[in-house]
């Protein structure tokens, strides 16, 4: 099982793949990225992983790219690296030009991908549920787009492994909940699932997406719409959606138990069906 990387077309070890240093990514975040991962084998929600690289691209005025080019040097990579539990790593550059602010005229972009073995999250934490903290949203005004541009994310993340907290979520000056340093955050009052709307502020999550349509098939009520972190601590369940985290209960929120300090049945109801779905 190879970790392996791609990098133009060319498939390698990651130990011996290099990037010029006049990367646009490198110098700039001058890059988008994605993050795919599969179950037995098969890729989960790929179509929606390369619709939103799309949408990302051209948010930052890169020329269009292929999507089954992308696509195939997906499955190339994929098939080559035969890891039935993988997660592929894609990270697309503007590309190469001497330092200069502004980007030069016909630039190449620069696909990078790296494919691993995904490291399952303890049952542990899963079972009993993670504590987080809350950190203001210090983030540019273009959230949907996913950039490699998330120091503010390691940096809250970092401040909570610092507090022993497991993840962090942001807050906006107006108190208002967006989302995770890498997920989406869900709430549940009454029995109703309800999570931010789509905007620019948070990332339009595709396991978000596919939690909202799994709540409507099972018949949970749902609602996007705002809140503020005041209501955070009347919530009876919360959670954390993503592709590596799926859906993960939160036992507290900076120190204050969230329902009753564990994974609540809605939020155990909607991991399970992930999982089903996904496998
Ligand atoms: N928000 C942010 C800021 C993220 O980095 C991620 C992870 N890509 C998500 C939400 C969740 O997105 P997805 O469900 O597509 O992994």
């Amino acid at each position: 099982m190879p970790e392996l990387a791609y990098l133009n077309g060319k498939i390698l070890p990651i130990s011996e793949t290099y990037i010029p240093i006049e990367d646009r990514g490198y110098q700039f975040g001058d890059a988008v990225y994605e993050f795919i991962a599969s179950y037995n084998g098969k890729m989960f929600c790929m179509k929606e992983h390369l619709d939103r690289l799309q949408h990302s691209m051209a948010g930052l005025f890169f020329p269009e790219l292929d999507k089954n080019f992308i696509e195939r040097a997906v499955f190339e990579l994929f098939e080559k690296a035969k890891i039935a539990r993988a997660g592929i790593y894609i990270q697309i550059s503007r590309g190469v030009a001497p330092r200069d602010h502004a980007w030069a005229k016909n630039m190449k972009v620069q696909i990078i991908m790296t494919i691993k073995e995904v490291k399952e999250l303890s049952s542990k934490l899963r079972e009993e549920g993670i504590d987080i903290i809350t950190v203001p949203d210090e983030r540019w005004l273009n959230c949907d787009i996913k950039t490699v541009q998330i120091l503010p994310n390691a940096m809250a993340k970092q401040k909570a492994k610092n507090k022993g907290a497991f993840d962090a979520i942001f807050i906006s000056k107006d108190g208002i909940v967006r989302e995770g340093t890498s997920s989406n955050f869900f709430m549940v009052k009454d029995n109703k699932l309800i999570t931010p709307p789509l905007s620019k502020n948070i990332l339009p999550g595709v396991t978000r997406r596919v939690v909202l349509d799994l709540a409507d098939d099972t018949g949970i009520e749902t609602q996007e719409k705002l809140f503020s972190k005041t209501e955070l601590f009347s919530a009876d369940e919360a959670f954390l959606t993503g592709t590596i985290t799926e859906v993960l209960g939160i036992k507290t929120i900076d120190k204050r138990k969230i329902g009753t300090g564990k994974p609540g049945k809605i939020t155990q109801k909607l991991y399970k069906a992930l999982r089903e779905k996904a496998e």
